[in-house]
């Protein structure tokens, strides 16, 4: 494989290699050992805190690539499982591999995004950015991976058994941290191939379920959501669900639901620990993980087995906890952060928003507000701080070589 020579030997002998033996066993409960050696692999120093286009990013996508093969999944590409991208000066990975089904009737996708912040630092999504220093991102997303990783070989033993229909696509994303670069280019692939998922099941920050409380949202995405995932928990999981029906949040589920494959996301939710070094593998709560995990694989088996096919449906969203306290006002977009050209890229315009009742569409180019020329995303951001609720602001935008002049009530 090409990947194989971006390894050297110097580099690896940095280091750990914990994934060493076949654990390719079929058992039908979560194996609490692997989780915690797939966190633990994840968050060791020598990765450095796994920021994306890092030197070690190969080597870490590529151990993930080893594991599912064990498990019996194959690459879901020719170019074999890493999947490889370039965003500007940054190249990074995704891992994509695939376990068929029995039929030809679609497929669940488990994601989790395996990158993070690095060793911190200004601009690096860092809180606290005068702190250079390792950011293990154990909850974020070490856990969400270890979590998918584990869903991914119980689904595979149940395939062994004859019981699985749709294929399942087991996706570790790159660069999700630096604006879901890697799962929007995956989308945009899959979507030329016409491989896009009928289920995207996204799993980032799982590993601090306290109160027994899993929150799941996208239950408006699809029909049927929220009786599927109340007739997937059993008693013996020890899950309290908190739902919400948006299929746009701040990961990688994001970009599928823009190109309407019904999703949902679970997460445990943000941590004084966020986005800072002391988001440690010590403060995991393994147990939990280990009932996530059983969770979603109820809810993914059930998807793949029973002939389920989830029917999209568009949701409106109302303006987040996250958008109000970043802005005063907002005009209810997605950026696009792949888009390299000039001015701001609204790659998802949100159903009842202020673009969306002004008659944006997915992908328009903003180049003008209020006269002011928009270079790129830094000078939108800057021109929206400036601006009030309640007024009312005429952009610019480009849609297929046309310029449209619109008015945005805010
Ligand atoms: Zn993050």
């Amino acid at each position: 494989m090409k990947f194989r020579s971006l390894i050297t030997g110097a580099v690896m002998a940095t280091i750990t290699v914990l994934f060493l033996s076949c654990r390719g066993q079929k058992s039908r409960q979560p194996d609490i050992r692997l989780l915690e050696e797939t966190l633990m692999h994840l968050c060791q120093p020598g990765f450095e805190g796994r920021e994306a286009g890092s030197r070690q990013d190969s080597i870490l996508a590529l151990s993930i690539a080893r594991r599912m093969e064990e498990y019996g999944f194959e690459p879901i590409f020719e170019e074999g499982p890493l999947h490889r991208f370039r965003v500007r000066d940054m190249e990074s990975y995704n891992v994509v591999m695939i376990l068929r089904g029995a039929e030809n009737a679609g497929s669940v996708m488990i994601g989790a995004h395996y990158d993070h912040l690095g060793m911190g630092g200004q601009g690096s999504g860092s809180l606290r950015p005068d702190t250079l220093a390792i950011h293990p991102g154990a909850d974020d997303n070490a856990s969400g991976v270890a979590a998918a990783m584990e869903t991914a070989r119980l689904l595979a033993g149940r395939a062994g058994r004859g019981k699985m229909g749709k294929d399942i696509i087991f996706a570790a994303f790159g660069a999700e941290e630096k604006g879901t670069l890697g799962s929007a280019k995956l989308a945009d692939t899959l979507a030329k191939l016409e491989l896009l998922p009928s289920l995207m099941i996204n799993l980032d920050m799982v590993g601090r379920l306290r109160d027994s409380v899993l929150q799941v949202s996208g239950t408006g995405t699809f029909e049927q959501a929220d009786s599927l995932l109340t007739a997937c928990l059993d008693g013996s999981m020890p899950l309290v669900l908190k739902t919400s029906p948006g299929g746009y949040g701040p990961s990688d589920h994001s970009v599928f639901y823009r190109h309407r494959v019904p999703v949902l996301f679970f997460s445990t939710d943000a941590h004084t620990d966020y986005h800072t070094p002391f988001d440690t593998p010590d403060k995991i709560n393994f147990q939990g993980l280990e009932h996530i995990v059983s969770y979603a694989v109820s809810v993914a088996g059930a998807v793949a087995r029973e002939g389920f096919d989830p029917v999209y449906r568009e949701t409106a969203q109302p303006e987040s906890s996250m958008e109000r306290a970043a802005f005063k006002v907002s005009l209810g977009v997605i950026p696009d952060f792949t888009y390299e050209g000039e001015g701001f890229c609204a790659g998802t315009i949100i159903k009842g928003r202020p673009s969306d009742k002004a008659g944006m569409q997915d992908g328009d180019v903003v180049i003008q507000i209020n006269d002011r020329p928009v270079k790129d995303i830094n000078e939108y951001m800057d021109i929206l701080g400036e601006l009030e609720k309640g007024q009312r602001i005429r952009i610019i935008v480009r849609r297929n070589d046309a310029l449209h002049h619109l008015v945005v009530q805010l």
